[in-house]
């Protein structure tokens, strides 16, 4: 392989190549370091890179080859979102609260992908404490789109997203609390993967609206995103919301050979997704895309989420209400950032929570005080939850006449940078397709399908049923199979 083929090759393209000893992991964390520093100044898509730490892990992972002890992932560069416990090297959230806080320990799944032999390059850059759909609230600055630079990357994973696209990483860990691994994923080309709520420990994870976080692959492909999966998902008798489930290979849909493989599997279309709202180019990409997911066998029929038009407002109840809750612990005590200044304890977390936290963290804070405050408790907060119930109903109701539900990711592409920071409302409904299926707990993923005529990314969205990761994945890598959607990449000029 050449540097540009080695640069936006797939995981599994990676370890066929290092099996084969056309380079070693050494060899290959070097390049990809490389070309993290050309691209940091322009993309910003990482708070912090270990070239130390990766190198070691590469020699690791090198040595372990040598002496046939290799995995599917032994050798893999990977990054992780800087909200995943990764001991001795700083975890932020991209938050000035954090900006110098350094774990004692590693989160479940950084345990779990170091285990399973990747090397770890660094962490990715994300919207303060995962709340923001464009990665502009990071305090360390905005992250920049590589397909076009004066684009958002979506958020809040954001720096997950281009580090991938832009072929600095073959794959990266994200997390979804209401969109944050599909939304940046489709606005940057690539796919990723929010699993069934309790499949990936949030062990370690630091926490937003812990009923609805949880976290998963972002990659080049579906069949890399599988393979990153297998290797996260399992349980973890350290986060309480972990399920006891068995061990599963998530790839064991894809590696079955079929000629019509989506014979006979129901794709069900929501009225409520293709409505008034979508941009045309986005329509157009996903009707393409469902052409080609029939010619492979599969059926559509029409279904009703009726509820799912309230999940917008449902989350921005719920999840502010679990966040004022969550971010309590930062109070110039326990954590990170202590204002220099003050005259008693009170005055202390006052100056420290105003200096340390962003707008929209403060925001959310307020409005989750707020909801959940007694006079105003039964009317917004009980009331969510309720609604929360119906929307998990309609998803019950609607898998009884497909197998699995399919729309655009996001209603457009990557907006202009700046463009929707002064209004909190517009940034909120980038997610009103991706927050039913954490409303719900269920799977659901994104995959390129297609690109506008100014050549920004397009992706297209599958939810199914509890534990249906393996058949979403299955039905992403046939389509895959026959486009390449997921494999255009951006031009380099511009930021490496
Ligand atoms: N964009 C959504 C928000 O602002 C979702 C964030 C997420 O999934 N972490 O809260």
């Amino acid at each position: 392989m050449n540097r540009q083929d080695i640069a936006y090759a797939t995981v599994t393209e990676l370890a066929a190549g290092l099996a084969a000893g056309q380079f070693s992991a050494l060899e290959l964390t070097d390049e990809l370091l490389a070309r993290i520093a050309a691209a940091q100044p322009t993309l910003n898509a990482f708070v912090s890179v270990d070239p130390d730490g990766a190198r070691t892990a590469a020699k690791a992972a090198d040595a372990a080859r040598a002496k046939g002890e290799a995995g599917p992932l032994t050798g893999i560069p990977i990054a992780h979102k800087d909200l995943f416990m990764t001991e001795g090297l700083r975890t932020t959230c991209s938050s000035k609260m954090l900006e110098h806080f350094v774990a004692p320990y590693d989160a479940h799944v950084v345990t779990a992908l170091k285990q399973a032999g990747t090397v770890l390059l660094g962490k990715t850059a994300m919207d303060e404490f995962a709340m923001g759909s464009s990665s502009e609230t990071s305090f360390f600055g905005p992250v920049r789109n590589p397909w076009q630079l004066d684009s958002v990357p979506g958020g809040s994973s954001g720096g997950a997203a281009v580090a991938v696209a832009a072929g600095l990483v073959p794959a990266s860990t994200g997390s979804d609390t209401g969109g944050s691994i599909r939304q940046p994923s489709s606005f940057c080309g690539v796919t990723g993967l929010k699993p069934t709520y309790g499949i990936c420990s949030r062990h370690g994870m630091v926490a937003f609206a812990s009923s609805l976080d949880q976290a998963g692959p972002m990659a080049r492909s579906a069949e890399d995103c599988a393979l990153l999966l297998t290797a996260m998902a399992g349980h973890d008798p350290r986060d309480a919301t972990s399920l006891p489930r068995p061990k599963e290979d998530y790839r064991r849909e894809i590696v079955k050979t079929a000629t019509k493989p989506l014979d006979g599997i129901r794709i069900g279309l929501p009225e409520a997704f293709f409505g008034d709202g979508v941009d045309a180019p986005v329509v157009a990409a996903v009707e393409a895309a469902l052409t080609e997911l029939r010619a492979l066998g599969a059926v559509t029929v029409p279904i009703a989420l009726p509820n799912i038009g309230y999940s917008v407002p449902v989350y921005h109840v719920l999840g502010p209400a679990e966040a004022s809750s969550n971010l309590s612990c930062f109070d110039g005590v326990r954590y990170g950032h202590r204002a220099a200044q003050y005259t008693d304890l009170l005055d202390m977390y006052k100056k420290t929570r105003a200096e340390g936290f962003g707008d929209e963290v403060k925001r959310r804070i307020l409005i989750g005080t707020y909801v959940l405050s007694h006079g105003y408790y039964d009317a917004y907060y009980l009331k969510a939850q309720k609604v929360r119930r119906l929307i998990a109903d309609d998803y019950q109701a609607a898998f009884k006449q497909c197998d699995v539900i399919l729309g655009p990711t996001v209603p457009t592409t990557a907006p202009l940078l700046g463009s929707q920071t002064q209004d909190p409302i517009k940034m909120y409904l980038n997610d009103i397709f991706t927050i039913g299926a954490n409303l719900a707990g269920i799977p659901a993923m994104t995959a390129p399908c297609g690109f506008t005529s100014n050549g920004l990314p397009i992706g297209l969205q599958l939810q199914g049923p509890y534990f249906s990761e393996a058949q979403l994945l299955n039905i992403a890598h046939r389509f895959q199979q026959v486009t390449d959607w997921h494999r255009r990449v951006p031009k380099e000029a511009s930021h490496a």
